[in-house]
């Protein structure tokens, strides 16, 4: 493995902008929380390791995510071109993320995109057609903040291209080695979405905001799974990114369209079972969107002990931490 590793980074050295099929996905927590905390809402940024070329997951917070992951030592390998004045946060937000996918319109999932946008370099938004149309109605209107969009309001910016997903459709993102397949999800009646990165024989799965199947009387978390479970059988899924908001006793009725231990649980053993059963074992699991509290005690650690204790599918559970990089191969 330590071999493999520095086998990587010598061709990251002699190659900088060629992904290596086969060495999974750096996934860098540039938001980690479902809120309250500005700051610190959800955005993954992803890309092929040994590729610069990233796409965020969401972008609730972006330069503050950026900040923290460059005080944490995670850009020290960035080089901004000489002759360019933009400093490492401008250098990767502008020219090393090449777009958002958006899963859904909350302010705690785009927040960091609208604030961003002024200094930000034209780049795509994709989107389900019910989120794009909610992008555009509610922010990029001329009231809420200026229209950098190709579409709505006039004047049009054109900022950014807005590109509407079709369900279950792989499409390209332009400007990387990856391509995305939207899934709907169901989040307290709003539509959301999990997005399928795939780059080479390598596969990453980003969910958005979504409530149990059985509570919101759905299909949609199903749907998913009977579509991804033979690449978590072939070991080609590296990694989920899944929501878990409160802890397990929050009752059903008040869980408006979120994830609880308890069912993050009970959705996993239905993908286990669908992926032909003991698939799961080592799997990393990111669980995002836990919301930040204003009791003394924060719930990251209750969260953990009850993702541990039901932890019978052997899933390598994960809490994120801003600014942290992952490497899932
Ligand atoms: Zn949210
Ligand atoms: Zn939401």
């Amino acid at each position: 493995m330590r071999l493999i590793v520095s086998l990587v980074s010598m061709s990251m050295f002699l190659m900088p902008t060629i992904a290596l099929s086969g060495q999974g996905f750096d996934v860098i927590v540039l938001g980690a929380l479902g809120g309250i905390q500005d700051g610190n809402l959800s955005s993954y940024l992803i890309r092929p390791h040994g590729d610069r070329n990233a796409i965020a997951c969401d972008a609730g917070s972006l330069i503050n995510g950026l900040k923290v992951a460059q005080d944490k030592g995670v850009f020290r390998d960035v080089k901004v071109p000489d002759g360019s004045s933009d400093s490492v946060i401008g250098h990767v937000l502008k020219s090393e993320i090449k777009g958002y996918l958006i899963s859904h319109a909350h302010l705690d999932h785009v927040q960091g995109l609208v604030i961003a946008s002024p200094d930000d370099s034209n780049k795509t938004i994709y989107g389900l057609p019910s989120v794009s149309a909610e992008i555009e109605q509610t922010y990029f209107n001329w009231k809420a903040w200026p229209n950098m969009l190709d579409r709505g309001q006039p004047p049009q910016l054109k900022k950014y291209r807005l590109e509407d997903l079709k369900p279950g459709e792989a499409k390209e993102l332009t400007g990387t080695r990856m391509t995305v397949t939207a899934f709907p999800l169901n989040h307290g009646g709003a539509e959301s979405t999990a997005f399928l990165i795939e780059s080479g024989d390598d596969a990453v799965l980003c969910f958005g905001d979504t409530g149990p199947d059985e509570v919101q009387k759905a299909s949609n978390m199903q749907e998913i799974w009977t579509a991804t479970a033979d690449k978590v059988r072939q070991r080609i899924l590296k990694a989920i990114i899944l929501e878990a908001s409160y802890t397990s006793d929050r009752p059903d009725n008040l869980l408006f369209g979120h994830l609880t231990p308890k069912w993050v649980h009970k959705t996993l053993r239905a993908l286990d079972q669908k992926a032909g059963g003991n698939a799961l074992k080592g799997l990393p699991v990111v669980v995002s969107h836990i919301k930040y509290s204003l009791t003394i005690e924060q719930p990251q650690e209750a969260i953990r002990q009850e993702l541990e204790a039901g932890n019978d599918l052997g899933v390598q559970f994960m809490i994120p931490e801003q600014g942290t990089l992952y490497h899932f191969q």
